[in-house]
């Protein structure tokens, strides 16, 4: 199979292939993701050929206007709308039980859907042109990081897919916030993401951050949500991601570093690095933009051939806790804390 790289100005030809019940690459504000028709367990079933995604890690249903939402659900509970209504179209995913129409190879054989309004307008225009909602989880091979260019989706499906639809570099660069709702007040975080638990809490009286976004679950711990249970993330290289202080993320690193090795910083602290003949690159100065960047700089870090990357974690409020998140699960959870 060749696959072909789509403009915006050929959305119509992806639609047509979505609507033929095959899979394309799509841009959205969070990474790319790999669409099908999320009501053809034939499709979604390809999907997951494609990705090697085990069968019970559900799929996310992307949509384009509010009214598509109440036929994929058995209802639409008060607390669910004023999310959707403050969040969407953005990176919110709110997880509902499904109704008949979500075939279970879509829900990974849950009673339960997650479903998103991408705020990508190629992602808009591509599913308004489709007629269908779109099931898409990230568009990698399962377990490596995330796509957040067309590029990164030929590296890793390249022949495997019949097109991705390019729509530039993802803003966001990692994905989106999971959500359940525990009752009428209460939101639970599964996956923590561009909007941040303080965001949910001025829709929400309740918000809880699951324990599993912070920490790897015991072996015999049920997952509240399937993904946590799989290696995620991860180059090739390893990982090892070390928490404190800068100066002691400094001298730690320092004390550890040996050839074959480089350090992922925060920008301001690179000049320090440079001082200690550390190789070292940035991943930007906010938690915004080490998102945005964080898979990036892993696949880049990867072809450069480096055998172990060293990352300066980042705190864990805001969006730095999306971050840390994706970062405990790239680096297998070998976590230092200089601090300990
Ligand atoms: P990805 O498609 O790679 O972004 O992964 C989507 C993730 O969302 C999955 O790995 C699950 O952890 C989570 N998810 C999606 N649907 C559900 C659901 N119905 N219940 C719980 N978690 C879900
Ligand atoms: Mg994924």
């Amino acid at each position: 199979m060749i696959t072909e790289r789509f403009t915006h100005r050929e959305i119509e030809k992806a639609a047509a292939l979505l609507r033929e019940g095959q899979i394309v690459g799509m841009p959205t504000e969070t990474v790319y993701g790999l669409g099908g028709n999320a009501l053809d367990p034939e499709a979604v079933k390809r999907i997951f050929a494609a990705k090697g995604r085990p069968a019970d890690n559900p799929l996310i249903v992307h949509i384009a206007d509010f009214k598509d939402w109440a036929p994929l659900v058995k209802e639409i509970p008060p607390l669910a709308k004023a999310l959707a209504e403050r969040f969407w179209p953005g990176p919110l995913t709110i997880i509902l039980p499904k109704s008949h129409r979500i075939p279970k190879e879509t829900s990974g054989g849950l009673d339960t859907v997650g479903v998103r309004m991408p705020a990508h307008p190629m992602a808009q225009d591509l599913i308004r042109a489709a007629g269908i909602p779109i099931a898409a989880p990230s568009a990698n091979r399962s377990g490596s990081p995330s796509p957040t260019c067309a590029r990164h989706v030929m590296q890793d499906l390249d022949g495997k897919i019949p097109g991705v639809l390019d729509g530039g570099f993802c803003l966001c660069g990692i994905e989106s916030t999971v959500v359940a709702l525990d009752d009428a007040k209460t939101v639970r975080v599964l996956r923590p993401g561009f909007v941040t638990p303080k965001q949910l809490s001025e829709v929400a009286e309740t918000v809880i951050v699951d324990p599993a976004v912070l920490a790897e679950l015991a072996p015999d711990q049920a997952a509240p949500s399937p993904g946590m249970k799989y290696k995620h993330y991860a180059p090739n290289a390893a990982v090892i991601l070390v928490k404190g202080s800068s100066d002691a993320v400094l001298s730690y690193i320092a004390s550890q570093y040996q050839e074959g090795d480089v350090a992922l910083v925060f920008d301001r602290d690179l000049p320090a690095y440079a001082e200690q003949n550390i190789k070292a690159v940035s991943y930007g100065d906010s938690d915004e933009a080490r998102g945005a960047q964080i898979f990036s700089q892993l696949r880049s870090l990867d072809q450069m051939g480096f055998q172990r990357i060293l990352i300066q974690a980042p705190r864990t409020d805001g969006v730095g806790l999306a971050v840390y998140n994706r970062l405990i699960r790239a680096a297998g959870y070998d976590v230092r804390d200089t601090d300990e």
